[in-house]
């Protein structure tokens, strides 16, 4: 059984050697302020990036502030964002945050958590990448491969995202949580696949694989793979 110092320890050499794989990982969604960041974020549920991408483009250059969008009509924004399936919904959705913005924080995106979770279709998840991408207050974001990593790596057995963040924080410090999400959002689409990660065929895919419980770690090979990073 691996104890918290430890589990602690790999976990950081996790990051180190993710960070020189994904030197540039970061957020994926196109923006320019925090109000575009936003919007993207919510539109990302349930589709790619590559799409979002695709559609915010027109939608933020014919609605670049809260109060465009607030008085947009519904059947425009939804032809903007058809491509991205659940359109009905994300287009009522955005319409109804750029209005609340307006009517509860004077059109600007607040920058708490609790404040962020009051405007519509914004949970935790789209609440922590506009706090730690936008606002650098350090925030981890748990989506599909977030969880997924995590629960291969070791670092938590939780399913809810809400708990998988909270064993995430017990082991990585304040400076490293935004950073750690982009690193294991890009090990899992590169990598660390569902339902198969790369390793199981070709081990060397994978430059986590020595601190991987998932084939077995042994205090040897753990400790030879510190050496060999140093
Ligand atoms: S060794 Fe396999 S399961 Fe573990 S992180 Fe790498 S790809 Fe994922």
């Amino acid at each position: 059984m691996e104890r918290i110092a430890e589990k602690r320890l790999r976990a950081n050499e996790v990051y180190s050697v993710l960070r020189r794989t994904y030197p540039d990982a970061t957020v994926t969604l196109n923006y320019t302020n925090a109000f575009e960041l936003l919007i993207a974020t919510v539109l990302s549920a349930q589709t790619t990036d590559v799409r979002v991408n695709q559609v915010t483009q027109p939608l933020f250059s014919q609605y670049a502030s809260p109060e465009k969008l607030a008085n947009a009509k519904i059947a425009d924004i939804e032809r903007i964002l058809f491509p991205l399936g659940f359109y009905h919904t994300k287009s009522r959705n955005i319409i109804n945050l750029a209005r609340q913005l307006l009517l509860s924080f004077n059109g600007e995106v607040p920058k708490t958590h609790d404040e962020l979770v009051t405007l519509p279709g914004v949970g935790t998840k789209t609440a922590n990448v506009v706090l730690g991408n936008f606002f650098d207050i350090p925030a981890i974001t748990v989506d599909t491969h977030v969880g997924r990593l995590s629960r291969r790596l070791g670092f938590s057995t939780q399913k809810d995202p809400e708990k998988v963040r909270v064993d995430l924080e017990k082991l990585f410090e304040n400076n490293k949580r935004t950073v750690l999400s982009h690193l294991l959002i890009a090990h899992g689409r590169a990598v660390c696949k569902a339902p198969t990660p790369l390793c199981t065929k070709n081990p060397s895919a994978c430059t986590v694989y020595n601190f991987c419980p998932r084939n077995g770690i042994d205090k040897k090979k753990f400790e030879y793979a510190v050496l060999t990073l140093l």
